[in-house]
């Protein structure tokens, strides 16, 4: 008897014992991180509960992330007993095969990417994460801190607004808060502040005194950042009163203020972009790209690794010293930070997000409501798919049907396809994340 496990939803199944299943659906880890969106507010917990109605979401609990992968953390439930192993990473550590010829091959056996749903309440930690040779070197020197010897570039995909702090202003821009907000100036100090108004068009100087001031801020003591944040704060609120904030980015200030008072990341604002993301849209967070989440919910796809050095908004530990010497100090405007996503020129209904590392790709595939059969196409990579929005009936290659549904993750083992019956009204909405080497 196949239990009804995945919220009533049916089994693949390739129709025989000795060959194995290839595509099957996945309960996922929720992490209950205390930044996370709280209760029916958050997007993982509106994905969980529609897929499942069984599911009791608490009022009063965050629901930050949801793990699709097969991370030792949270190693995604396969819903199939039929299968012996119970979870993604150890049926795949038996059918390797599955991942891609080359994905196996390249990746030790191993999926390469953890893809997420985040549900953002309360400002992430101001991060950046290393290269792979500075990841190799750092867990050699401190392995408690830098855990693993991989690389993590990321990529956030909104599926709300979504708010979050990327990349170095252009130097006009952070030239500007030096000028309207005497306090930030004050931490930077006269030297350094100079160094970045006087620096010529030349991009090394540009970035040599970016870092300079960005250094002296960092290893600033905390008692003057401390007072001159507490200043800032009173002045900004004073000035608030029917005034334009903008000057001094107070809405930001005062927002990030009140999570993390007396913490330096409030003082970061003034030299990263805050990148505004409409649905759809996207970044990329290559290795020593400063940034953090600021809120909304997101899909983010990752390198399998937990390196990240943080610079703020945290009361984790912060290695100024390596955090100052790895960041991409190149100055450039937000709208460049929004990575752009290109349309399959074979399919009108699949868009891209390929960004420059091997570890990952994500798909969006988007089947308007005209089309009420579709076919998702086999790869030579083991791929997991979210249903964003819309139902169908589906079949994988050895007919048996299984009901999908907003929230429904399944996995597809390399060269598997699906053939989708649509019975929503308003089309169907999919994320689907691989590697395409
Ligand atoms: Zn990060």
């Amino acid at each position: 008897m196949v239990p009804a496990v995945d919220g009533g939803t049916r089994i693949f199944s390739t129709g025989s014992e000795a060959r194995p299943f290839t595509v099957f659906p996945l309960k996922c880890a929720v992490q209950h991180y205390a930044w996370g969106k709280v209760g029916p507010e958050s997007e993982v917990a509106k994905l969980i509960s529609s897929n499942d109605p069984s599911v009791d979401i608490e009022q009063e609990k965050p629901y930050a992330e949801l793990w699709m992968g097969a991370h030792p953390k949270g190693d995604a439930i396969i819903c199939d007993n039929r299968i012996s192993q119970k979870t993604l990473g150890s049926w795949i550590s038996k059918h390797p095969d599955c991942l891609g010829s080359q994905v196996k091959d390249v990746f030790q056996g191993q999926l390469p990417f953890l893809f997420k749903v985040l549900s953002v309440n309360i400002s992430l930690s101001i991060q950046a994460h290393p290269n792979k040779e500075l990841a190799v070197q750092l867990h050699a020197q401190f392995p408690d801190r830098y855990p693993d010897k991989n690389h993590k570039p990321e990529m956030a995909i909104a599926l709300t607004p979504f708010e979050g702090l990327c990349g170095f202003r252009p130097v006009e821009e952070i030239i500007g808060f030096l000028k309207n907000v005497p306090e930030f100036h004050a931490v930077i100090g006269n030297e350094a502040a100079e160094l970045l108004e006087n620096s010529s068009s030349d991009p090394r100087q540009i970035s040599d005194a970016l870092k300079k001031c960005f250094t002296v801020m960092m290893t600033c003591e905390k008692k003057t950042f401390v007072d001159q944040l507490n200043m800032l704060v009173k002045r900004v609120l004073e000035e608030a009163a029917g005034k334009d904030m903008a000057g001094s980015n107070g809405e930001l200030l005062l927002r990030l203020h009140s999570q993390f008072p007396g913490d330096v990341g409030c003082f970061v604002i003034y030299f990263l972009n805050l990148v505004k993301l409409q649905p759809g849209e996207s970044m990329f967070l290559g290795a020593n790209e400063p940034h953090a989440y600021l809120h909304g919910d997101c899909i983010e796809c990752m390198a399998c690794s937990d390196n990240t050095v943080r610079a703020g908004l945290t009361p984790k530990f912060i290695d100024v010293q390596t955090l100052c010497g790895m960041l991409n100090y190149t100055p450039a405007p937000a709208s460049e930070k929004i990575f752009p996503f290109i349309p399959d020129p074979s399919d009108p209904c699949v868009f891209l997000y390929d960004p420059p590392v091997p570890d990952f790709t994500v798909i969006k595939i988007e089947v308007p409501s005209s089309v009420k059969r579709y076919t998702i196409s086999s790869i030579d990579s083991a791929s997991i798919l979210l249903v964003i929005r819309g139902e169908a009936s589906a079949t994988a290659a050895h007919p048996s049907q299984i009901n999908i549904r907003r929230g429904s993750v399944l996995f597809m083992a390399a060269n598997a396809s699906v053939d989708l019956c649509i019975n929503s009204l308003d089309g169907m909405l999919l994320f689907r994340a691989c590697c395409m080497l």
